[in-house]
């Protein structure tokens, strides 16, 4: 990781986690964002989300504490950290139209590409925070952007 001058080094990602050609890059949405340096088609699987597998009670006060953090719900109890050990997958931007979905196998959280993915493109995921969540206005610039990344209904 070379730090440019008078910048902030780029965030790597960790390839063994990473089923395509993919690199972090400065984000029109926000900070840094993941894009495809190809072709992906629909239906794979794209990247894995690690970090630290933490309790439900552990993560709140992560959360409480950071004002960013990357705290993946995985169930009722677990929560993966990607602040910690974490892919790189942690930079995926929020997005209302988004060109991923995660699924969750085994506590394993797995990204996999809604659509065909061009090369050059940012990948981009629905976080669904819950409306019951503090609400946090969404940038994503999409034509059917909800206005916040929490769900409506
Ligand atoms: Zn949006």
């Amino acid at each position: 990781m070379k730090p440019k001058k008078g910048g902030v080094a780029r965030p790597q990602l960790k390839q063994e986690y990473c089923s395509f050609q993919l690199e972090v890059r400065p984000s029109a949405i926000h900070r840094w964002g993941v894009f495809a340096l190809e072709a992906i088609p629909k239906g794979r699987k794209v990247m894995e989300y690690t970090g630290e597998l933490v309790s439900r009670k552990e993560g709140k006060k992560r959360a409480e504490s950071n004002e960013i953090h990357c705290l993946f719900t995985i169930d009722a109890y677990w929560y993966v950290d990607g602040a910690v050990g974490g892919s790189g997958a942690e930079f995926v931007n929020h997005c209302c139209e988004p060109n991923l979905e995660s699924r969750i196998v085994k506590r394993h959280v797995l990204y996999f590409s809604l659509r065909d993915i061009q090369k050059g493109e940012e990948l981009l995921l629905d976080y669904h925070f819950g409306k019951n969540q503090e609400k946090v206005v969404c940038k994503c610039g999409a034509k059917g952007c909800r206005g916040f990344i929490n769900v409506v209904e």
